[in-house]
């Protein structure tokens, strides 16, 4: 696998909640969310350091074990639970979560797992792009997101409906008929999707946060096949330099109203056949 990857936090003076790590066969992302840094969320590490360190806890579970991408999920957040289960307050609603993407690739398959609303995009041979995404999150939140899209971004009516969204989203997490995500539950793990392709029907693959992925689901200013092609001529850096274009061009949010004016952008390309 031919690997290029970029990731950019939302703005240079925060912290990247965004974990990309691969190894020559294994690639995973995640997309950390939680409370913001100024407000109690019971866990006194923040969303950076829960995001980070269950993404390379399931790296090295990847590397070391053949077991399926839901059990290594399973046991990588019950192992991350327990790195700080005995210092913060995990029943916090407000405490980490993250998305999850892992990709495996092994002698004759590729295997994947999606949790939440990263997108694993599959450039299969003879067909359009297969793009995965977990959409319980963006149904629930079309429930809550009015109040939000009709602020003007930027501005503190904008922050406290954005604070009233996240709440009302809180209710739902990891709860039946809601949405899924990795924070301290084990279970989680048997929510994601999953799959496996046989490696030699696959071109390449790309992998997203939403942060990235807003360029073609969000901004509509590509197809996924454009997308595709922007990775493979241009690399990641591109994709993420054509989100940055856009969201300056749109400060306040007016075009394409969204909860967060910049966000932290990641995206993965690895070439296959
Ligand atoms: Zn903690």
């Amino acid at each position: 696998m031919r690997l290029s990857l970029a990731t950019e936090p939302a703005s240079p003076d925060r912290a990247n909640e965004d974990f990309i790590g691969a190894t020559p066969d294994a690639v995973v992302l995640l997309d950390g969310a939680g409370t913001p840094a100024d407000l109690e969320s019971g866990c006194s590490h923040g969303v950076a350091w829960y995001s980070h360190t269950l993404g390379s806890t399931l790296l090295a579970g990847m590397t070391q074990s053949t077991d399926s991408l839901t059990a290594i999920l399973a046991a990588g957040i019950k192992a991350t639970a327990s790195m700080h289960d005995f210092c913060c307050d995990l029943s916090h609603p407000g405490s980490p979560s993250a998305t999850v993407v892992m990709l495996r690739r092994t002698a004759d398959t590729l295997d994947w797992l999606v949790l939440a609303d990263s997108v694993l995009v599959l450039d299969v041979l003879d067909a359009d792009p297969m793009v995965i995404c977990d959409e319980r999150e963006a149904l629930t939140g079309s429930r809550y997101r009015a109040p939000m899209n009709a602020a003007v971004g930027g501005t503190s009516d904008h922050l406290q409906a954005l604070s009233r969204y996240m709440d009302a989203m809180r209710a739902h997490r990891n709860v039946d008929g809601g949405f899924w995500v990795a924070a301290v539950d084990p279970l989680a793990a048997e929510q994601a999707l999953t799959g496996t392709v046989p490696i030699d029907r696959v071109r390449a693959a790309a992998i997203l946060s939403d942060g990235a992925s807003r360029l073609i689901d969000r901004f509509h200013l590509a197809t996924w096949r454009q997308a595709l092609d922007i990775l493979d001529q241009d690399g990641p850096e591109e994709l993420i330099r054509r989100v940055r274009e856009a969201e300056h061009s749109d400060p306040d949010g007016s075009r394409w109203p969204r909860g967060k004016i910049f966000d932290d952008a990641t995206a993965a390309y690895g070439r296959i056949i």
